[in-house]
Parts: C-alpha cells; sequence; structure tokens
C-alpha cells in the first residue's frame, strides 16, 4: 500500500451503485494493486514530475456481500474526474471486459448474454 495516497487508507469508497444488487452504498475497499510509475523532465532540464498508471481496487457491497472489481488509470497531471475508469466486474451487461473475443463470444452463449440489452 501506499504510503502518500491518502485515499488508500480509507476503508470505504464514496457512495458507488452496486451492479449486483443496484443498491447505492459505501463499499468496502478489500484489495488494491496498482502499476503507477513516477516519471520526470529532469533529464532535459525540465523541473516536471508525474505519476501515472492503473490501480485495480476490489471493492465488497455491504448489502450483497458480492465483489466489484473496479479499474482506474491514475494520472496525477489531471484531475481524478478526468481519470479513465472501468467496473471490470460485473460489468454493466454481465460481459467480462478484455476477453478474446472467440472466448467471449462462447462466453455471451453459454449465459445468455446476447439476449440482454442487445
Ligand atoms: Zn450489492
Amino acid at each position: 500500500m501506499r504510503k502518500q495516497d491518502k485515499s488508500s487508507w480509507i476503508k470505504f469508497t464514496g457512495l458507488t451503485k452496486c451492479n449486483h444488487c443496484g443498491n447505492d452504498v459505501y463499499m468496502k475497499k478489500v484489495a488494491c494493486y496498482d502499476q503507477i510509475k513516477h516519471y520526470d523532465l529532469f533529464e532535459i532540464g525540465s523541473d516536471i514530475s508525474w505519476q501515472e498508471g492503473p490501480v485495480w481496487r476490489l471493492l465488497l457491497c455491504p448489502a450483497c456481500s458480492d465483489v466489484t472489481l473496479y479499474k482506474y488509470v491514475l494520472d496525477d497531471r489531471f484531475e481524478p474526474d478526468a481519470w479513465t475508469n472501468q467496473t471490470l466486474y460485473p460489468s454493466k451487461d454481465g460481459a467480462i471486459i478484455g476477453l478474446p473475443s472467440e472466448i467471449d463470444k462462447e462466453y455471451r452463449a453459454t449465459t445468455n448474454l446476447t439476449t440482454l440489452n442487445r
């Protein structure tokens, strides 16, 4: 856990919609993993430096006790509102993001996802 990142010390998220039960809840942060790297332009005489990289969070819904896997790409040159983020599990249509298309097709077929939201 990163000591300079105060937000990771907070054990709960702000109000977040649970894609399992649909409730707006304060999710418990059960795990956090990041690949944040430090960048700078010191070599070319600039004092500019920044941190950038993906962060994965595993969250637990207190209402239904199911987990949500959430990913965002931290870039401290921008406000958090501008960072890209997505819920990997469960996604809005129940699909698993990032599956190779062949496996995704099988997954959708066996779970009848093609009939949902299409
Ligand atoms: Zn829930």
